[in-house]
């Protein structure tokens, strides 16, 4: 992840006359060509499946080596049915993260009209985008994958295949949780495992051959070690960038804040809903957000 030096970030457009509204196409009619929100990249994709693939693989090892060959039936019932729920909650916010508009702001929405419609007062500054011929709203980021300008754009991920912005920083946070937390089950599943396998002399602990089993238990541990560490760190960087209301774009330009500095509560609550409630947790459930208004321009 490599960003150009400071002074390249901000398109800056200072004086009206660079703004060349008649250069942009006006922006397409919304609808037009579906409403579902999918970027076709091909790196993107393919670590999106392999992110599934992977769920896939220790769900696959938790019931098939470890859960249904167990004689202990509690223990396999209660772990499959926590593991299985924590597995399909990472599944769903990842399809939550990869399919919500994390917050583009209109292509070519830089038209003249639109410009004098906002009735700038002399010396106001407002900011385009050259690339997507949009007018930036203050704390967006121009996406080369998405090639979108994205509301608080945070990096683009390629395993969810998006942008992590305003929209859907909820559903990320809680994709890195939920994968932390079944890497951290796997794990404690596999030491217990092992230690069943020792005592039974491997001939009772699993319906493959041992060597098989062996092979397969490394794998996971490996697997569920190294994403609890890059999920954990992951989710431990959101939480604070979203509790300084900053963004990682922001936090590695060195930003100045031009935005009004809120409590930590009240910015959980600007990504997660309000009020606090159950559904925090919830991948299924779009936090009211109470939104600000989505076109504040940079005086
Ligand atoms: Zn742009
Ligand atoms: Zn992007």
């Amino acid at each position: 992840m490599m960003f150009s030096p400071v002074h390249r970030f901000r398109d800056i457009e200072r004086k009206p006359e660079y703004l060349h509204p008649e250069k942009c196409i006006p922006p397409p009619r919304p609808g037009s060509l579906g409403t579902m929100w999918f970027i076709r990249d091909g790196c993107g994709i393919a670590c999106a499946v392999i992110t599934w693939l992977l769920v896939i693989y220790a769900d696959f090892v938790v019931l098939f080596v470890m859960l249904i060959p167990s004689r202990n039936y509690i223990y396999s019932a209660i772990n499959g049915v926590v593991f299985n729920s924590l597995a399909f909650l990472a599944l769903a916010s990842h399809f939550r993260a990869m399919l919500t508009d994390p917050g583009a702001v209109p292509k070519g929405n830089a038209t003249k009209e639109f410009i004098e419609s906002l009735q700038l007062k002399p010396g106001q500054v407002v900011y385009k985008c050259p690339k997507c011929c949009s007018i930036k709203p203050d704390r967006a980021h121009h996406c080369s994958v998405c090639k979108r300008c994205i509301r608080k754009m945070d990096h683009h991920c390629p395993w969810v295949n998006n942008c992590v912005g305003e929209n859907n920083q909820k559903y990320f946070v809680l994709f890195t949780m939920y994968i932390a937390l079944i890497s951290l089950h796997a794990l404690i599943m596999v030491g217990f495992h092992f230690l069943y396998c020792f005592e039974e002399d491997w001939t009772e602990c699993s319906s493959f051959a041992p060597p098989t089993t062996v092979i397969l238990l490394i794998l996971l541990c490996f697997e569920a070690l190294l994403f609890l560490i890059f999920t954990s760190v992951m989710f431990g960087t959101q939480v604070h960038s979203i509790c300084t209301d900053e963004t990682g774009i922001e936090q590695l330009k060195k930003e100045e804040r031009r935005w009004a500095k809120k409590t930590k509560w009240m910015n959980m609550k600007a990504v997660f809903g309000h009020p606090f409630s159950i559904a925090w947790l919830n991948p299924f459930a779009t936090p009211d957000q109470g939104k600000a208004d989505p076109y504040q321009y940079v005086v």
